[in-house]
């Protein structure tokens, strides 16, 4: 019986060909063609890179094979193979049937460890619709409004975009994203790919009980898709695809205690969670706490909004860091100045960590949360592998 090994694969229906991962592994093992993107088992290390840099979760799947599924095998994937049975002992009817079985569920756990184990969504998340338009057959939507959010006299332009769908169905959940196709063709001449925004407002729309939905977007220079986002106005017509993103879900459970740690725009889909909860909950309780990064006050979005949220609902730590005059700090600063109220909340098992926005800033909150989780005893690592695994830690970073 040939030895098994773990095999890294993608699944080709939740993933939406948007080839973050591609960029981002260094070692040249992820490639696709006009099908599907796919893995090479010759090449993979298992270095876990690409795993939190897709928007879908598409590429956190794995399997224990005795033959690797090949380049081809994977471009012929319409939908992944279910996990084979390895029980069956094959030509070698003396093969220790419990060393072996051991070992596959060794090679299945080691599979999902890496970053700490696969995303997964709240116990208690509603079911996320995914993948209902594709670049094939988008939604149309109307925008309703294009407000910017930040200063005009800041650094950043930040807009708040809303986005209606009239009678087209576009049921999203507090933390899923959608796709925009900007008009025109790449320098291949061929059409644009969607770019991903995550949704900023509740599953009940913008306005209560309106098919319409609001995203936050920075204009980035020479972005293709965030300035033809941020130059929309109303009236204008727009392609849209998704929703996308079936695990950074807000958990169902009123009682559930959310820390939400974000930079910038990161904070798109903390507004969702915060409306949904003011809706469904009133503004006397929440249980939400909040690490908001970001320059200036004139460079956070929605600071105005946000200060106007009673701390009962959101408590919420805004953190600056190029104020004239007073020290930088990052979120992972005032997290340590917070630290009794984060022990509090890593010691309590209802809750829910959520991180959003800069990539950078993952290496300095993940240094706090090791320190003081040391200081009331716990293993940091171990107790975000035990969240994880729960559905009770998300990242969503680039
Ligand atoms: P930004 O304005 O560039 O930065 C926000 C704040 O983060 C600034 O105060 C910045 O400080 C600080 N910062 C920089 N490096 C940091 C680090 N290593 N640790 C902690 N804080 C750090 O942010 P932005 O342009 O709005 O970007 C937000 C990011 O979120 C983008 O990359 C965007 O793609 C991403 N995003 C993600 C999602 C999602 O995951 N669903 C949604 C929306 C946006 P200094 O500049 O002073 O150093």
């Amino acid at each position: 019986m040939s030895q098994p090994t773990k095999q890294h694969l993608i699944d080709p229906e939740i993933c939406i060909r948007c080839y973050t991962c591609e960029m981002t592994c260094s070692i040249g093992a992820i490639e696709h063609d006009d099908t599907n993107v796919v893995v090479n088992p010759e090449i993979c290390n298992f270095c876990m890179d690409c795993i939190p840099v897709c928007p879908t979760g598409s590429i956190d799947e794995w399997r224990v094979v005795r033959r690797s599924y090949s380049l081809d095998d994977q471009y012929g994937f319409s939908e992944l193979p279910e996990q084979e049975d390895m029980t069956e002992t094959g030509e070698d009817a003396d093969t220790d049937m419990e060393a072996f079985d051991d070992a596959i569920a060794a090679l299945l756990a080691e599979a999902h460890k890496g970053t700490g184990g696969k995303a997964k969504a709240p116990a208690s998340a509603a079911k996320p619709t995914i993948n209902l338009y594709n670049p094939g057959k988008p939604a149309g939507a109307t925008v309703q409004g294009n407000y910017r959010l930040t200063d005009v006299d800041s650094d950043a332009d930040v807009r708040h975009v809303i986005l209606n769908f009239g009678s087209l169905p576009m049921p999203v959940l507090e933390g899923q994203s959608i796709g925009i196709i900007p008009p025109g063709t790449d320098d291949d001449g061929k059409p644009h790919l969607p770019r991903l925004y995550s949704i900023s407002s509740p599953r009940d729309g913008e306005r209560p009980n309106f098919n319409n939905l609001s995203l936050t977007v920075k204009r980035e220079e020479k972005g293709v898709c965030s300035n033809y986002v941020c130059d929309l106005k109303k009236g204008d017509s727009v392609q849209v695809t998704g929703p996308f993103g079936a695990t950074f879900l807000l958990p169902e459970d009123p009682r559930a205690r959310l820390l939400l740690i974000c930079t910038g725009t990161g904070s798109a889909p903390f507004r969702a969670f915060t409306m949904r909860r003011q809706r469904t909950l009133g503004a006397n309780q929440g249980g939400m706490t909040m690490f908001f990064g970001a320059r200036s006050p004139g460079n956070l979005p929605y600071f105005g909004p946000l200060k106007k949220v009673p701390q009962t609902l959101l408590h919420t730590h805004m953190v600056f860091s190029r104020i004239p005059g007073a020290p930088k700090e990052y979120v992972q600063d005032r997290m340590m100045v917070e630290q009794e109220a984060v022990a509090d909340l890593l010691a309590d098992p209802n809750t829910h960590i959520y991180i959003c926005g800069l990539r950078g800033m993952e290496e300095g909150v993940e240094k706090s949360f090791t320190n003081i989780a040391a200081d009331i005893g716990i293993e940091w690592q171990n107790l975000r592998d035990t969240m994880r695994g729960e559905g009770r830690y998300h990242v969503e970073t680039y």
